[in-house]
């Protein structure tokens, strides 16, 4: 263990502890823009910065090991300067629409510039010229609010391995981009929307929630995607009686199937939910024509039905094919119900591919 005071406080840590744990074990409130617990360290936002007494430089936290007898001062006003400029620099290209962005209440960039009151830029930047339209469904690319954190990069490649996006350009024309600028239709790019899940601003966001809600206004309902046997987590966004959209879940106790990643399906595949033709209740077929029934009437008339058929052609005339879009409690009672009360062993599962 290894012994240091923060803001006064002093801790022991582990050798090799970052100082931005160790400042967060001391109950400091470290701002962080590019840093993401599951993703490679950038050290590239300068966000995280802390003076130490005796060493010229302010120290990035989150690339910086603690050492032993450090004296760290995690809110000075050097620190508070350095913050402020950084906050002015992202501004100077950044396209500030807070009321209409899809982010507002859940961005980093508007939390730090409320908490330090930077409300403009002294600095003339590039921009905002860097969002330019993709056609694709599911991701909206707005890079005018783009803050250059990399973590959609990270993500891409260390989560999914896609390898989709990278930057582009340097300097005040740098930004993120696939191949040759193309749509993400036409990259690596598989729709996962794990950039969009690390995402800390409004710069990636999902065109099938767009309007429907901003995040403090739904509910978040952690649950079970039911589009495969996986069972990954995810938190339904709920606004009034309407599922508005799907958000990860990146906490590894609640979610330790997937730790907060999703694919396709289960990030963007959720408006049927509120469709108008989704059954609600059992249909049976007269004379050609399907009509309501109850559950009662269709479990009867399916019970009585199997039986016909077992008595006329066999058990083995049957087969039972189940989805990976139930829980595998009902598969199993399924595969006992048609091998022990059916007769047969002819049972299968779509997941079996
Ligand atoms: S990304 Fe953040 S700071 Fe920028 S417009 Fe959206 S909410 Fe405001
Ligand atoms: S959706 Fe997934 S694959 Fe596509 S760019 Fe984002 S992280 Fe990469
Ligand atoms: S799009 Fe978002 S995650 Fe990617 S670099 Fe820009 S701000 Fe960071």
């Amino acid at each position: 263990m290894i012994s240091l005071t923060i803001d006064g406080k002093e801790v022991q840590v582990p050798k090799g502890t970052m100082l931005l744990e160790a400042c967060r074990i001391a109950g400091a409130d470290i701002p962080t823009l590019c840093y993401d617990p599951d993703l490679k360290l950038a050290g590239s936002c300068r966000m995280c910065v802390v003076e130490a007494k005796g060493r010229r430089n302010l120290l990035a936290t989150c690339v910086t090991p603690a050492e032993n007898g450090m004296e760290i001062h995690t809110e000075s006003s050097d620190v508070i300067e350095a913050r402020k400029i950084i906050l002015e620099l992202l501004l100077s290209r950044h396209k500030l629409e807070c009321h209409t962005c899809e982010s507002d209440g859940d961005c980093k960039l508007q939390d730090y510039c409320y908490r330090y009151g930077v409300a403009d830029s002294r600095f003339d930047g590039e921009g905002p010229h860097f969002t330019k339209p993709d056609p694709n469904p599911f991701i909206m690319r707005d890079y005018d609010k783009c803050i250059m954190c990399t973590r959609c990069v990270r993500a891409c490649d260390e989560i999914t391995g896609a390898l989709a996006i990278n930057i582009k350009d340097r300097g005040h024309h740098a930004k993120i981009s696939t191949a040759f600028d193309g749509n993400l239709a036409d990259s690596t790019c598989v729709f996962c929307g794990q950039c969009i899940m690390v995402c800390p601003v409004g710069a990636l966001t999902s065109k099938v929630s767009a309007g429907k809600g901003k995040p403090y206004q739904t509910e978040k309902v952690v649950t079970t995607c039911t589009y495969c046997g996986t069972g990954c987590t995810l938190a339904l966004n709920v606004k009034g009686d309407k599922v508005v959209g799907v958000t990860s879940v990146r906490d590894i106790e609640k979610s330790p199937v997937n730790n907060g990643a999703l694919c396709v399906k289960g990030r963007f595949g959720w408006d049927f939910i509120n469709s108008d033709e989704r059954l609600t209740t059992p249909l049976i077929r007269e004379n050609g024509e399907l009509r309501q029934a109850s559950w009662d009437e269709a479990l009867d008339y399916t019970a009585s039905r199997l039986k016909g058929i077992k008595e006329k052609h066999g058990a083995d005339s049957i087969a039972m094919f189940t989805s990976a879009r139930v829980t595998n409690e009902e598969n199993y009672l399924a595969q006992k119900f048609t091998r022990a009360v059916l007769g047969t062993n002819n049972v299968d599962h779509c997941a079996r591919l």
